[in-house]
């Protein structure tokens, strides 16, 4: 049969068309159509067919040439599938990233939201820490007068008195001073640079030259000691707190031995303030970093508690990191750690 090729469901429609084009009403034209291969199987071709019909107008066959366009009927189906794929994926990047943008300004309303928080508590701090100076003044004052004017009107425990409200005047304004100085550390506007750290270390040794001297304090600098990117007065603050607390945590009777060394790791710049004090626990030695956190009574060992917490906010404001190794009764090493300076 000359249908044999076409697919069963689309003889009716080429037949028609055929017919159509006939009776002209249909321009000769090319075709898609379902085709049967001898062994059944099927392909898609493009067909341009001509009816044949005898000198009655019966159909009698018809000729056609074809090509076989199964592959590119795979590929456009390939192409459909990816399409949609693509398309797929699409729809979810865009669903993500919908979440991401969501999120990303919920995290940056909650970081507003705390560094306005944190500016105010220290804003709040510095402010009562400020006005806390004023009346103690007072205190201090009022009781100095006491102790310089009246002290014939005084018996032995109204000046004991006395003296230990001059006392804990003078405590609290030290307290009072460090807790501004810890303040303004997240105040100042910090404009890292190549600092000599040699320069820097002597600067503090002078400052506290006194204090060397009365406790006999040997102290070496292996020098020379390299450049590290800091800003000179944090840099001067921290190696001060952490010099004289050298000297301070050495038993009475025993002579400090300060050593300052430093040492080079990668782009960075570890400077070590070893001494041979009295040691701190392991399980102090992480705490001892943190706001009034102190090991000792201020009889023992006088102190805020505050200036390591300067160290370390100071550092951190750096960019650097700071730590400590300590064996008790025999030293601590205390370190810092800051960018190189060129
Ligand atoms: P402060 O010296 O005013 O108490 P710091 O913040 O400087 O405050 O130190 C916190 C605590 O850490 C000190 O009270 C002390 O117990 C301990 N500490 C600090 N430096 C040393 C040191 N070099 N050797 C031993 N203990 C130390």
């Amino acid at each position: 049969n000359m249908l044999d090729p076409i697919a069963p469901e689309q003889r009716p429609w080429l037949m028609e068309r055929m017919q159509q084009r006939r009776r002209g009403e249909l321009l000769p034209d090319i075709v898609e159509a379902e085709m049967v291969r001898k062994d059944g199987s099927r392909f898609t071709a493009l067909v341009a067919p001509a009816g044949l019909y005898d000198d009655k107008g019966n159909f009698t066959g018809f000729i056609g040439a074809m090509i076989d366009i199964s592959p590119r009927k795979e590929l456009e189906q390939r192409l459909q599938d990816r399409v949609a794929e693509v398309e797929q994926l699409n729809r979810t990047l865009t669903t993500l990233l919908a979440d991401l943008q969501t999120t990303n300004r919920d995290l940056e309303t909650m970081t507003t939201q705390l560094r306005e928080a944190n500016e105010e508590l220290e804003a709040f701090a510095y402010s009562v820490s400020h006005d806390l100076r004023a009346p103690l003044r007072a205190m201090q004052g009022f009781a100095q007068a006491l102790l310089e004017d009246y002290a014939g009107h005084l018996d032995p425990v109204g000046q004991d008195y006395a003296q230990r409200i001059v006392k804990a005047a003078q405590r609290m304004d030290a307290l009072i001073q460090d807790l501004l100085a810890y303040s303004r550390l997240s105040r100042t506007q910090v404009t890292p640079q190549p600092i000599p750290l040699s320069a820097a270390v002597s600067e503090v040794l002078r400052y506290l030259e006194e204090e060397c001297q009365q406790r006999e304090a040997r102290v070496t600098v292996t020098e020379p000691l390299p450049l590290v990117q800091g800003y000179q007065p944090i840099l001067i603050q921290v190696l001060s707190n952490l010099l004289s607390n050298a000297l301070k945590y050495v038993p009475t009777g025993k002579r400090p031995f300060i050593r300052i060394r430093a040492e080079e790791r990668d782009t960075w710049i570890r400077l070590w303030v070893e001494d041979n004090g009295i040691g701190i626990a392991p399980e102090h030695q992480a705490r001892i970093f943190r706001i009034f956190e102190r090991l000792h009574d201020a009889e023992t060992y006088p102190g805020t508690g505050i200036g390591l917490a300067i160290v370390r906010k100071g550092i951190e404001r750096l960019g650097g990191r700071v730590g400590v190794e300590s064996v008790p009764d025999e030293g601590s090493r205390f370190w810092i750690e800051l960018p190189k300076g060129s």
